[in-house]
């Protein structure tokens, strides 16, 4: 029997370097060197909703972790809460541990900006209202 060996992902970010600056969408996180496939970039991070909290809060930077932990992640010391939403993302966003960490899809180079699927129902309700302006979405309107 062939032995393979499962590929840990790197969830916790190792030091990849990016800043915020100006996007098509408002502020955005940019690469600010070259970042390989597969590697944690940032964690998102935020205060743990209380108990039935999440029926009255109007914040736009929730993230449900489970059925019944959700933290609001709108302190600009979430670093993440910068990465606007792409339908043809180079991130994704993935629940280790009971923590959040947004990894790299694909090789990135410095100076692109990070992205990823904020997911269908965030984006019907915020994003198509006002015009989707990822890659993707802005190449389609230009046909
Ligand atoms: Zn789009």
């Amino acid at each position: 029997m062939q032995k393979t060996k499962l590929k840990r992902k790197k969830y916790e970010p190792i030091g990849y370097k990016y800043k915020v600056k100006r996007s098509s969408a408002g502020l955005g996180l940019f690469a600010d060197e070259d970042i390989p496939k597969g590697v944690g970039i940032v964690e998102y991070v935020g205060r743990e909703l209380e108990k039935g909290e999440e029926y009255t809060i109007t914040s736009q930077y929730l993230f449900e972790i489970t059925s019944r932990r959700t933290i609001d992640g709108v302190a600009r010391s979430n670093t993440a809460r910068y990465i606007n939403h792409s339908c043809r993302p180079n991130c994704e966003v993935e629940i280790h541990k009971g923590r959040v960490y947004v990894l790299s899809r694909r090789n990135i180079k410095a100076g692109e900006e990070l992205s990823y699927d904020y997911g269908r129902e965030f984006w019907k309700e915020y994003i198509k209202p006002k015009g989707c302006q990822c890659v993707k979405c802005l190449e389609k309107s230009m046909k």
